[in-house]
């Protein structure tokens, strides 16, 4: 689904962060791009969410070379972006009303577009019903975290990238937001782009990840991890030695 071909991008008179770099995610899968503070996850989601554009090389999106945002991809940045004047209900309605008057293309709506406008569904699937009608400063850090990926759940992306989502939570409540969004993923067979500094968290929630270091990133380094989605992963051996494995290739790299 995703193609990054030849990647380089650099910000002006900096050393380039991708430097001639392929990577490839396939429709359905769970990723987590991990790395230290610095080495360009938030640049690579910018580029997938094609806010930003590659220096040289390209991103493709189901072969399409991505050149602007494209629709049916959301995209969760670190501070949720929510109004603070808005009610949990009406940030979780405003990424439709946004929609309903552009249109899906980013155009103005045809006058025939219409898409699915009830959100009740998504307030209570994400557990926002008893706070709907509150403002982001009156809940807390993981309802909003939830009133975010409401909002952006009901654009109906296909593809989902969040930098960082859980990081200024809680742990139990991060774990329990790290088990709804593995839960969301599958339901809504989203192909998931999770950014992250944490090892836990990529243990967790990347049934692959990919390891970036200090610029220039050149080569995509991959580890496998099919056994994350897998109820009580937490648990298990397996996500111990994981989690040392990732630590000691971050130090090595580092
Ligand atoms: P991460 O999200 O992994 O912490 P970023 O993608 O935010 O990393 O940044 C990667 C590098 O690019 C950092 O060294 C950062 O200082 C630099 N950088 C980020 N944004 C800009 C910008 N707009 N102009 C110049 N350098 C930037
Ligand atoms: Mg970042």
């Amino acid at each position: 689904m995703i193609h990054l071909e030849a990647l380089t991008y650099a910000y002006p008179n900096h050393v380039p962060i991708f430097e001639a770099f392929d990577w490839q995610a396939q429709r359905g899968e769970a990723w987590v791009v991990l790395g230290p503070s610095g080495c360009g996850k938030t640049t690579l989601l910018y580029l997938l969410a094609g806010l930003r554009q590659p220096t040289a090389g390209r991103v493709t999106i189901d072969g399409q070379p991505l050149i602007r945002p494209r629709p049916h991809t959301g995209l969760i940045l670190q501070d949720y972006g929510l109004l603070p004047w808005a009610t949990v209900r009406q940030n979780v309605e405003l990424g439709l009303r946004v929609r309903l008057f552009y249109g899906p293309d980013g155009k103005h709506a045809p006058e025939d577009f219409r898409p699915d406008v009830d959100i009740l569904p998504w307030i209570t699937r994400l557990g926002l019903a008893a706070v709907q009608n509150q403002y982001p400063g009156q809940i807390s850090g993981g309802q909003r975290q939830r009133t975010a990926i409401a909002r952006t759940l009901a654009l109906q992306p296909d593809l989902l990238l969040m930098d960082e989502p859980f990081s200024s939570l809680d742990a139990p409540t991060r774990e329990s937001l790290q088990n709804l969004t593995l839960e969301l993923w599958s339901e809504k067979k989203l192909t998931l782009v999770v950014v992250t500094h944490a090892i836990e968290e990529a243990a967790i929630l990347g049934q692959k990840i990919l390891l970036l270091s200090l610029p220039p990133n050149r080569q995509a380094t991959v580890i496998e991890n099919p056994g994350s989605a897998q109820v009580g992963f937490r648990d298990t051996a397996e996500y111990l030695a994981l989690c040392r494995e990732l630590r000691g290739r971050m130090e090595s790299s580092a």
